[in-house]
């Protein structure tokens, strides 16, 4: 009977001392004497590679040969204590089958040191980097985590959709969804295109966000989350925007904006405090690699609590604080970047949560505070991120919330299933939006959001 594979995460295992054991993986080095050679295998389920040893008198040069950087093999061998340094056991090779080569004339990943920038020209191989492989598991990790926390508050997991008709979620530009002819389109007396004949019967986008739909579910399951693809059509070609991103939205019934503000932070905490935990020896590499106070960064925010303070008091500390911005200061801006770094890194040197914004910069659905003037909503600031999280608690009031959509002019015939939230048995409520690659952002250290999502879309670019 065929010998079963062991994942190599799980090889480093006292108990298998002296056992034959199997392993699949692929190639990252080969060096050696003539005597013998040592092949370090990875198979994906840890950063850790085994060593194979490879005795000369057992195994032929012609069969070595393509046993190059990258080549996927199949190893059995008896499990051995390792004298060398850095690990604790290796394989000696009884057998060695090899998958499939990797030409070391044309395989890019053929030596260590790669860019960052580079390794985006090459994001359908990039996965088997060290760097890539510890990014996408604590990814996997963060996932896992956000599900498990909502799952264990009793949260209800609601898939919203992704083909919307309302284009007044207000939160960025929208990807049109449509299926007439492009090169010649039906059109209406006037000339404008005549959607009625569209897939849907009227004109749909890929959504911005899945908070409205959130709110249905939130009044009447209590409290749900979603986490789903989002998409914008924004041309901002920053280090934390994608065009694609996954996105949190927990909504809550009887939520106000305090209990809003509660969940954010001790959600965010879990998911720093899983990974910590979990993700152990991907989070040390990559301190390790780019960034030394990364394990320091996560334990700070992990242990601290977040500042809660006023919109209007973060004017005034912006005002005052003698900092020359490239976008001046003044009550009613909405705070760009620089702004947000300026009061978490330097002034705080903490998370911040800004609350009680004007309404004038926020969305319409944010409940009005008593001055008329500012919103109940809340953004969370984070070192090196700027803003991770964006929420509210909602407006309830109907008569309230209507004259918000008129006052914006937003279109009647797409809202009236929202407002019926309003009509029927309304409550308090609140949510809010975690950007999911900002997280893995922050948690793994990287600073271009386009490395920690496998395949990233953003402007000029979706090639993998
Ligand atoms: P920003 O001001 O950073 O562009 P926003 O205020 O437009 O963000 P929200 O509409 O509040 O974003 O969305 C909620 C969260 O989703 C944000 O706090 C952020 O973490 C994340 N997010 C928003 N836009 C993007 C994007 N283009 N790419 C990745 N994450 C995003
Ligand atoms: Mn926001």
């Amino acid at each position: 009977m065929a010998l079963k594979r062991t994942k190599i995460v799980d090889i480093f295992n006292p108990e298998l001392i002296g056992e034959k054991v199997c392993v699949k993986g692929w190639v990252r080095t080969r060096r050696g004497n003539k005597n013998v050679q040592f092949v370090a295998l990875n198979d994906g389920s840890t950063i850790k590679n085994i060593q194979i040893v490879i005795d000369l008198e057992k195994f032929s040069d012609e069969e070595l040969k393509p046993i190059t950087t990258g080549a996927s093999l199949h190893v059995e061998g008896q499990l051995v204590a390792s004298q060398g340094k850095g690990q604790t056991c290796e394989i000696q090779a009884e057998s060695i089958e090899i998958y499939g080569t990797a030409d070391p004339q044309t395989y890019p990943l053929q030596k260590k040191g790669h860019t960052l920038e580079f390794l985006r020209e090459i994001a359908h191989l990039r996965p088997r980097t060290n760097t890539f492989g510890a990014v996408l598991r604590i990814r996997h990790n963060l996932a896992f985590a956000i599900h498990k926390f909502f799952n264990e508050k009793g949260f209800f997991y609601l898939n919203t959709p992704l083909i919307t008709a309302s284009d007044c979620e207000g939160a960025g530009a929208m990807f049109q969804v449509s299926t007439l002819d492009m090169d010649n389109p039906p059109r209406n007396e006037d000339g404008s295109i005549d959607y009625t004949q569209d897939f849907f019967g009227k004109q749909t986008s890929l959504t911005v966000s899945g908070q409205l739909e959130g709110e249905l579910g939130a009044t009447a399951l209590g409290a749900i989350y979603t986490f789903g693809p989002t998409f914008r059509a924004e041309n901002s070609n920053t280090p934390r925007h994608l065009a694609e991103f996954w996105m949190i939205e927990p909504e809550v019934a009887f939520n106000d904006i305090t209990d809003n503000m509660d969940l954010a932070e001790e959600f965010i905490k879990y998911c720093i405090g899983y990974a910590l935990e979990n993700c152990k020896d991907d989070i040390e590499f990559l301190a390790q690699m780019y960034d030394k106070n990364l394990v320091e960064r996560l334990e700070f925010v992990l242990h601290n609590k977040f500042i809660r303070l006023p919109y209007t008091e973060a004017i005034k500390i912006l005002e005052n604080s003698g900092q020359k911005f490239e976008f001046p200061v003044s009550w009613g801006i909405d705070l760009q970047s620089e702004h947000e770094r300026y009061l978490v890194e330097k002034h705080f040197e903490k998370p911040v949560i800004l609350t009680d914004y004007p309404k004038e910069i926020k969305a319409f659905y944010m409940k009005l505070n008593d001055d008329g003037k500012t919103v109940r909503a809340m953004d969370v600031l984070f070192p090196q991120i700027g803003e991770i999280i964006g929420g509210s608690e909602r407006e309830a009031d109907y008569d309230k919330l209507l004259a918000r959509i008129e006052e914006l002019h937003i279109p009647m015939k797409d809202m009236w299933w929202y407002l019926d939230t309003r009509r029927f048995g309304t409550v308090p409520h609140s949510g809010f939006g975690l950007g999911f690659e900002r997280l893995v952002l922050f948690v793994t250290g990287m600073t271009n959001i386009r490395d920690v999502i496998p395949f990233p879309r953003t402007p000029k670019n979706a090639e993998f």
